[in-house]
């Protein structure tokens, strides 16, 4: 049974100091040190939470190299997205208690063996996944979700295309798509990636170097092209996208892994009534009725086990650095995760 907490209450007192990642200056990860710092306090609105396990993202790897689409302020602590137990909660908090399982998207800070947040970036969690499975869950199944149906409108019986098929926002669209009814075309680098697109529902896989791939994608979704491509890769790879697509067809714009610059000469997109959308989960999460529904619909999945969140590799906090790069360099699949407490 939870304790009775009330507001501004704590589930035992923490030791003073903690281990946090500190980047002081903008670069590769190994700008990422690990340093001591104050156990911090809940502000009024925060809860404090232990973290049992970070999610990280590709994007938190822009964060640190000063690439990411907001500015980056140093110093900092990296880290959006993390589970843990709620572990103090700042004064006018209520809805939380203490001793329960949560997780959050906070921005950055997570990369410590405690984090506050705004109780508002909370996101409940079924109490049946792990610390690790929990962190895997919000950035990438409310981006497969917005991606898929919310901005995508993808519906039952269309074909989807998804690249980096075998990455944390990869498996989360092919579970998500397959769970939605759609058909999944999986792209990926390598064979060993492409058998765990298959193992998840893909339909048809395609290594994403192979030099027909442009015809094999278009001939697996019956010869016309696909309706939705969750584009995360961009730079040449985007201007492949647009001839994937099928007439009419919606290219979600969700990341540029490949970090080169794209070309789009809009009249292209006027000769087959293609639509480009971009996407961005950070700003998608200020939209209340969207992300309710997501939430809802996330819900319903992940509880009835339809949709599984995949933990790839873990790291200790003092294997931040080769977290970091072993993502970089495409050697990660599934959701990358650090556990602060191990
Ligand atoms: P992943 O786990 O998918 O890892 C990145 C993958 O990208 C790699 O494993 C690799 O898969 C693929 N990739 C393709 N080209 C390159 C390249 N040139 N260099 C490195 N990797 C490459 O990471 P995430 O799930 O965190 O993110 C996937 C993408 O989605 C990123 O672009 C990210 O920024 C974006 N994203 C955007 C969000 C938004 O709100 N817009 C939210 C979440 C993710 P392979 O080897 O199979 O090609």
């Amino acid at each position: 049974m939870l304790p009775d907490m009330t507001d501004s209450q704590t589930a035992a007192t923490p030791q003073a100091s903690m281990r946090a990642i500190r980047v002081e200056r903008l670069g590769p990860p190994d700008v990422m040190q690990l340093q001591d710092a104050p156990v911090p306090s809940p502000a009024p609105g925060e809860v404090r939470v232990r973290v049992e396990a970070v999610g990280i993202n590709f994007a938190d790897a822009l964060a640190v190299a000063g690439e990411y689409l907001t500015r980056t302020r140093v110093p900092y602590t990296p880290g959006m997205e993390f589970a843990g137990i709620v572990d103090a909660l700042g004064e006018g908090v209520s809805g939380v208690q203490v001793g329960t399982r949560v997780a959050a998207l906070g921005g950055s800070g997570a990369m410590a063996e405690y984090a506050t947040v705004p109780a508002a970036a909370l996101i409940p969690v079924p109490q049946s996944l792990s610390g690790a499975q929990a962190a895997a869950f919000p950035v990438s199944y409310f981006t497969a979700y917005h991606g898929l149906k919310t901005l995508g409108r993808g519906e039952a019986g269309e074909w989807v295309l998804v690249q980096a098929a075998a990455g944390a926002l990869g498996t989360a669209s092919i579970q998500l798509a397959k769970a939605l009814g759609m058909n999944v075309i999986a792209l990926a680098s390598t064979d060993e990636k492409l058998d765990i697109a298959r193992t998840l529902g893909a339909d048809i896989t395609i290594l994403q170097d192979d030099p027909d791939r442009v015809k094999k994608v278009r001939d697996a979704a019956g010869g016309k092209g696909v309706p939705l491509i969750l584009e995360v890769v961009g730079g040449k790879r985007f201007q492949e996208s647009l001839d994937m697509a099928a007439s009419r067809g919606r290219i979600i714009v969700i990341g540029n892994a490949s970090r080169e610059q794209a070309n789009l000469r809009p009249v292209e997109l006027m000769k087959r009534n293609l639509t480009v959308t971009g996407l961005w989960l950070t700003s998608l999460m200020n939209d209340a009725p969207a992300t309710a529904e997501a939430a809802r619909a996330l819900a319903e999945l992940v509880g009835s086990g339809q949709v599984v969140p995949q933990v790839g590799p873990t790291y200790a906090l003092d294997q931040s650095v080769q977290a970091f790069e072993d993502l970089l360099n495409r050697r990660t699949t599934g959701k990358v995760i650090i556990e602060p407490g191990r």
